[in-house]
């Protein structure tokens, strides 16, 4: 029975019950969430959620990252989960679409400061498709959007195969101000001749890299900061969890950060986020 296995799923977490034969199987779920989502949209389960990047230099959010939700069946499904199986089928285009539009809508709303910016996430297979350039185009068009005030954030695997097709729509979008961030840098396929080869102005170093400071971490994040600037390429570090790890970043002079230390996702963006720990903490910077 369903709604017994995602119960049940809910309360113990995927590995205890997946492999009970009288539930679902992995494969099974995964056909479930599947079906559901392709109402999602129509039945109006999907949400946003917003997280602040704050910049330690100016005190200040620079930024919102736009996450999305599935509602589902009395549960939240995260990304993680539902957009792999949205990208085996047509759906990544229409959630990717509904998630740009949602953003802006909520930017509009809530902050009026055109200096920050939104950072919506793109799968790399809604930016493959032919008329994604377009589409977006009309939707700041539609919207009045400015282009400078959007960041798409695109995941390395974008340069597993054929990263010359992309090369258009990189530059056409560039061309009208839209910026680029490569995202989970560290972590995927890209490599050093990619990274300047593609407009990005921002890298976004992947969670793990902080998370193993007295690892090898560290000293990755420091040989990415000196390359992006000489890259000329900003730098944000996410996944920023304490004290400790927000203080080294602090001294390698990073300024633009992410992570649950300044905020975690929060329903809707706003102009005057002050988060309470950083800034308690940045006073003490200056
Ligand atoms: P991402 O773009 O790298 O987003 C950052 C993820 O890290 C988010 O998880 C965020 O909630 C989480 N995070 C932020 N700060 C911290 C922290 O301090 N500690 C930890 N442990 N985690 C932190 P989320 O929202 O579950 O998103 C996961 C991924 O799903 C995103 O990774 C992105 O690749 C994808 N995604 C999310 N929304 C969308 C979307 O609208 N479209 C597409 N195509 N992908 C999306
Ligand atoms: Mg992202
Ligand atoms: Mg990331
Ligand atoms: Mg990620």
């Amino acid at each position: 029975d369903i709604a017994m296995f995602v119960h049940k799923r809910k309360l113990y977490g995927k590995a205890a019950v997946v492999f009970e034969p009288h539930y679902l199987s992995e494969l099974e779920y995964k056909e479930y969430l599947r079906n559901g989502l392709a109402q999602a949209i129509q039945n109006d389960e999907l949400f946003l959620v917003f997280q602040p990047v704050f910049n330690l230099h100016s005190g200040k959010v620079s930024g919102y990252e736009a996450l999305v939700r599935w509602h589902f069946k009395q549960q939240v499904i995260e990304p993680e989960e539902f957009i792999p199986l949205a990208e085996q089928s047509h759906l990544i285009c229409n959630i990717g679409f509904w998630v740009l539009e949602r953003a802006i809508k909520a930017m509009q709303e809530h902050v009026a400061d055109e200096s920050i910016v939104l950072a919506v996430n793109v799968s790399v297979l809604q930016l493959k498709t032919n008329d994604f350039a377009k589409n977006l185009l009309q939707i700041l068009k539609t919207t009045q959007f400015p282009a400078s005030r959007l960041q798409l954030e695109i995941t390395e695997s974008v340069f597993c195969d054929e990263p010359e097709n992309l090369m258009e729509t990189f530059s056409l979008l560039s061309l009208k101000g839209v910026r680029f961030c490569l995202d989970d840098f560290g972590t995927g396929y890209s490599s050093m001749v990619q990274l300047q080869a593609f407009p990005f102005s921002t890298i976004k170093l992947d969670k793990c890299f902080i998370s193993d400071l007295e690892g090898a971490g560290g000293a990755i994040i420091r040989s990415v900061v000196m390359l992006a600037g000489e890259l000329n390429m900003n730098v944000v570090v996410e996944g920023v969890e304490n004290k400790r790890q927000l203080d080294w970043v602090h001294d390698q002079g990073i300024n633009t950060i992410q992570g649950y230390f300044c905020a975690k996702p929060m329903s809707k963006p706003a102009a005057d986020f002050k988060p309470a720990l950083v800034f308690e903490q940045f006073q003490s910077f200056h």
